[in-house]
């Protein structure tokens, strides 16, 4: 008998990701001035514990004029609103979750006008929002000689929680890519870690001082690399890793978080 993800495929249905599930704003806290820390809270958020940095959580916006959430459906290929509109989704990267409250933090770049980012920055306690997820998160090798992490604001949040999990004997490389001095946050949890802070070139693609950062770096051989950014940047830094350095993929992950110029969730999508 055919497998149900195989007839699913066959008939062009893809699997449902988990549903949505609504949350509310229960704090806002600045982090920087620019990155804030949102609590989000619900009783069905089951599941952000115990999993591995750097994972994914989709957050559903609510609705730009009105201020209401309206829950999607799922139509077999995307989730829609039920008028037939894309949704605003973006996608975060799931901190602190609190079993007791049922609350996880996000910690959201306020970059300049976008959705996610004029709501986080506009959000009170008691605003309503949704979550699905987690998403995957970075599997940790305990045995690897040293890690390398590369990422820009967005990035963030994910390398100060790797920070936090890493082995604390074994060295780490950090370089982070910023728009201003003031965007940087305490990244003071690994024993063994050197963080170097870059500056964005206002000339040129976003990701360019991260990339330019990584091309000198010295790596120590067998590392395990972890970045992530402005995604063009990301393409760039694989190219350097496996074409220059003929670095194993497999010790490698690199993930595009957000595009230049194009509004929506990274995983397609666009959203009002
Ligand atoms: C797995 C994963 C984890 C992520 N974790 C985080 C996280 O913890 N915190 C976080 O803030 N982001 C995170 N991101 C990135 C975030 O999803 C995007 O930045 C998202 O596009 C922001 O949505 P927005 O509505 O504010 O902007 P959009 O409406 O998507 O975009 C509007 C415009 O702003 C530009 N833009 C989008 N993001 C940025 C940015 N950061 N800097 C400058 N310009 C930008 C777009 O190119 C577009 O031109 C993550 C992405 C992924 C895939």
């Amino acid at each position: 008998m055919a497998e149900p993800d195989a007839d699913a495929r066959r008939a062009g249905v893809r699997r449902a990701p988990p549903p949505f599930k609504p949350v509310e704003v229960r704090a806002v806290e600045p982090v920087t001035p620019r990155l804030t820390r949102v609590t989000l809270t619900g009783p069905d958020l089951e599941g952000y514990d115990g999993r591995d940095p750097a994972a994914s959580a989709r957050l559903l916006l609510p609705e730009h004029r009105s201020g209401q959430l309206v829950m999607v459906q799922w139509n077999g290929n995307e989730f829609l609103l039920p008028d037939g509109r894309r949704p605003a989704i973006r996608t975060f990267t799931p901190l602190t979750f609190d079993a007791a409250s049922r609350s996880l933090d996000l910690e959201i770049v306020l970059h300049g006008a976008g959705r996610a980012s004029d709501w986080a920055r506009a959000a009170e306690p008691g605003a309503p929002a949704a979550l699905s997820g987690p998403g995957r998160g970075y599997k940790i090798d305990a045995d690897a000689p040293a890690f390398f992490l590369a990422g820009d604001e967005t990035a963030l949040p994910a390398i100060g929680q790797l920070l936090g999990r890493l082995p604390a004997g074994t060295p780490v490389e950090v370089h982070i890519e910023i728009g201003a001095a003031d965007a940087r946050t305490a990244l003071d949890t690994h024993p063994s870690a050197s963080v170097a802070w870059h500056d964005s070139a206002p000339d040129e693609p976003p990701g360019s001082a991260l990339v330019s950062a990584v091309r000198v770096a010295e790596i120590v051989d067998g590392a395990r690399i972890w970045a992530a950014g402005e995604a063009a940047a990301m393409q760039r830094i694989r190219r350097h890793l496996f074409e220059e350095r003929e670095i194993a993929r497999p010790l490698t992950t690199v993930r595009g978080y957000w595009k230049h110029g194009r509004a929506g969730d990274n995983g397609g999508g666009g959203g009002d």
